[in-house]
């Protein structure tokens, strides 16, 4: 058997005003061929997984490119156009094959594709012709598009959030593909359009005993695999939205039934299940009543890992203006404010001017008369089974709070990313972490209380105000009962 492996994606927000080029996937590396030969990372582990299983079964692995850019605005179409055919050059060059394994994010936006994974597959899959296995994996926040369904053979998507899953779920995906190859299966998937629209935390209940409930189905009784697309709101697409996915046995009937039966108890339940945010104030209020003990409040918002800046203001203003107490905010991305720290030097008292540099959805800069305590370079962070880069930090203290700020924009993982300063994250009342919720697993054990807060920012989940023009079918919370009439 010859199995080709590649990756190539990212998550766009159309709601940001930074597009993603070149450098933003050149910042996190463009692979061509060899990204197997580097530690995994949360987004190359799968193409490890694939590389393993297949040279464990004395098959052949043929590697082609492999790049991911951190989210952000619409991706270029000539940058996206250029590694697409990449892709696709690479897979010419490696015919004949048995199967393809493409690991995919699935909210990928270029200028003139709103469903850049779909236009991969059929591309695909004209080259490849029918019989040739094409697997897909998918992060949960993608869009699940007719194109994809039609043309990937089966696709599989992460299940938990934070992502401490894609290489479980590579090695699912591979075994559905190598039994598919070999004629023991035959995938078949529908999908089903929950009609709602919201952010879901699965190590918390009750989503925890849900994706319990989904694994239950898979494996027996002609179940392949049972995934939920949560979505990704910030995208004006047809397809935005939670969606569920089943892959059976040749049976698409009863792929049909599943995936209706699991999103119709998902939207019964649908208050129970979405995440609720506060106001900074309320959260402010909420976190003041606690005598003792860290409270971690999440900046939901101005999550680089939806596309936000990172570098927003609305939330530290708050804290400042009410003296909230002994307060840790970072990271917060400013890459001036930086450089400018580190030529002043440890132990530097400066007036500084930080964040609200990319936009409105950043707020306004705030002045601060700090002093720089530290500077640590190349910090790594522990993410589920990898390490994840988090740039280059700076420590500044000031009289009301202090403030991690570092110069790659992507967000803080876990409490242990503050210890390369030699900050002790539980000596502060408030720890703020600009993310949705990839850093729960990792700030838990420090937490009394974990508060998501919502803010102007760039990822500002205001379901019923995003200016969607492509979604057709109504949703909810913007129509309280979208499978009326
Ligand atoms: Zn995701």
């Amino acid at each position: 058997m010859r199995v080709f492996i590649a990756g190539f994606g990212t998550e766009t927000n159309a709601f940001v005003p930074f597009p993603t080029g070149h450098r933003a996937f050149a910042t996190f590396g463009i692979f061509r061929g060899d990204a197997t030969r580097h530690p995994p990372g949360s987004m190359s582990g799968p193409l490890h997984v694939w590389r393993r299983e297949t040279e464990g079964r004395g098959w052949t692995a043929i590697e082609g490119l492999f790049t991911f850019a951190a989210p952000s605005g619409i991706t270029s179409r000539a940058v996206y156009e250029g590694f697409r055919d990449e892709i696709l050059a690479d897979i010419r060059q490696a015919l004949p094959l048995d199967i393809v394994l493409l690991n995919l994010h699935g909210a990928m936006v270029a200028d003139g594709y709103d469903d850049c994974e779909g236009d991969i597959l059929t591309r695909v899959r004209q080259i490849v012709g029918p019989d040739v296995v094409v697997g897909a994996e998918l992060d949960l926040h993608c869009h699940l598009s007719a194109a994809m369904i039609r043309d990937a053979t089966a696709i599989v998507i992460y299940k938990e959030y934070p992502h401490i899953d894609p290489m479980d779920r590579a090695a699912e995906l591979f075994a559905i593909c190598a039994d598919a190859a070999q004629h023991r299966v035959r995938p078949v998937m529908a999908r089903y359009d929950c009609r709602m629209m919201g952010s879901y935390r699965t190590p918390v209940e009750p989503m925890k005993s849900f994706v319990a409930r989904m694994k239950s189905f898979e494996g027996k009784d002609g179940i392949l695999s049972v995934s939920m697309a949560h979505g990704f709101a910030f995208a004006d697409v047809e397809d935005v939205g939670t969606r569920m996915l089943v892959v059976s046995d040749g049976d698409i009937g009863k792929a049909e039934r599943l995936a209706a039966q699991l999103g119709r108890e998902l939207f019964a339940d649908r208050h129970n299940f979405i995440t609720r945010f506060l106001t900074p104030d309320e959260a402010l209020d909420r976190a003041g009543a606690h005598n003792e003990g860290t409270v971690v409040l999440a900046d939901r918002a101005d999550n680089p890992g939806s596309g936000a800046p990172g570098d927003s203001t609305f939330l530290l203003r708050r804290i400042l203006d009410r003296r909230a107490g002994p307060t840790l905010f970072g990271v917060m991305w400013d890459p001036i404010a930086f450089q400018i720290a580190e030529e002043a030097g440890v132990g530097a008292t400066l007036d500084m001017r930080l964040g609200g540099k990319s936009g409105k959805v950043s707020g306004d800069p705030v002045d601060l008369r700090v002093t720089v305590r530290q500077i640590a370079y190349g910090v790594q962070q522990p993410y589920g089974p990898v390490m994840s880069p988090l740039g280059d930090l700076v420590w500044l203290s000031s009289d009301l709070a202090d403030i991690v700020v570092n110069n790659l924009r992507t967000q803080t993982l876990h409490a242990d990313a503050f210890r390369a300063l030699g900050i002790d994250p539980t000596r502060y009342r408030l720890v703020v972490v600009k993310s949705a919720q990839h850093f729960y697993n990792g700030f838990a054990p420090i937490a009394k209380e974990t508060l998501y807060v919502t803010t102007p920012g760039g990822a500002e989940p205001a379901y019923t105000r995003l200016p969607y023009t492509k979604r057709t079918t109504p949703f909810w919370p913007k129509v309280e009962d979208p499978f009326a009439g």
